[in-house]
């Protein structure tokens, strides 16, 4: 497994994957791997001939009053787990190698990126879209790996890539979770073990809206109520809970089709993000 920080020594090697006709599956991270990470690596591997994985932690896609500065990061734990699931190589730039001084050009997804997690943070999907779009350039990726974790996300990025062409496909993984149910992700590393405990609240509320879909009720409304009582319980200040078309993102008066239960919530002060989604 090779580990490269500049853009040139990535393309190059992208270029020469291409020359042997290889396939590239690729998988963005802001590293602080976990397993949510790791299921998104291994099918890489499963169906690809060579596996990028970048690690970037990408001041983009952070407001200004927002943890950048604290992220974990930790390369060298990162490069062990990757060399374990067998990765051919670690993209990690710099933030200066990604956005020169001179830097200007963004992506904007309309209409996607200003709902739910965008509404709170603004400029969020525009610093998203944008190192997405860069990278795969860069790498040259026949295949996305995105999880469902980050589900407007997901959501965006396939939109950007239909709309700008670019020739490859996207897979959305399902939401890797810890044993007591809460969504895996590098910010849990923030979380008391009493705040953990807390937190777990969440994903009950999002199973109970999924009983309460399927059991028959059709009103987001109640839905929503019930779901309030369960996270009430517990020392947790929601900041969105929506019930959406899981494609256009747009509000549900009656739940039908393809449908997104997606919240934001702080746990002390650790922003933390988990969905679910039914079919109907
Ligand atoms: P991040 O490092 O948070 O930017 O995440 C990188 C990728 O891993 C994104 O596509 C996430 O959606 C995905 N991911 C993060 N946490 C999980 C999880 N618990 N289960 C599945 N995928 C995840």
């Amino acid at each position: 497994m090779k580990i490269f920080t500049g853009i040139k020594a990535m393309a190059d090697a992208a270029e020469g994957f291409k020359r042997n006709g290889c396939s590239i599956g690729f998988v963005p991270t802001m590293g602080a791997l976990h397993d949510g990470h790791l299921s998104l690596i291994r099918r890489a591997r499963k169906e690809n001939d060579k596996v990028v994985v970048s690690i970037f932690v990408n001041p983009a896609q952070f407001g200004p009053k927002e943890d950048l500065n604290k992220y974990p990061r930790n390369l060298k734990r990162d490069a062990g787990l990757c060399l374990r699931e067998k990765a051919d190589i670690i993209f990690a730039p710099s933030p200066g190698e990604i956005y020169p001084r001179d830097y200007k050009t963004y992506v904007s997804v309309k209409g996607l990126s200003d709902v739910l997690c965008g509404k709170l943070r603004p400029g969020h999907f525009q610093g998203v879209a944008t190192v997405v779009a860069k990278l795969l350039h860069i790498v040259r990726a026949d295949m996305l790996y995105l999880g469902q974790k980050d589900a407007q996300q997901a959501v965006i990025i396939k939109k950007m890539v239909r709309d700008l062409n670019f020739p490859l496909k996207v897979k959305v993984m399902p939401i890797v979770r810890e044993a007591g149910g809460l969504a895996m992700s590098s910010r849990n590393a923030y979380l008391s073990a009493q705040e953990k405990r807390d937190a777990a609240a969440l994903y009950r509320a999002l199973k109970s809206s999924r009983e309460q879909i399927r059991a028959g009720i059709r009103d987001p409304l109640v839905v929503i109520k019930k779901m309030k009582g369960l996270i009430r319980k517990n020392n947790i200040k929601l900041e969105y809970l929506s019930i959406v078309d899981a494609d256009s993102l747009k509000p549900l008066p009656r739940l039908k089709g393809k449908i997104l239960i997606a919240l934001a919530a702080r746990v002390g002060r650790t922003r933390l993000i988990d969905n679910i989604t039914v079919n109907l």
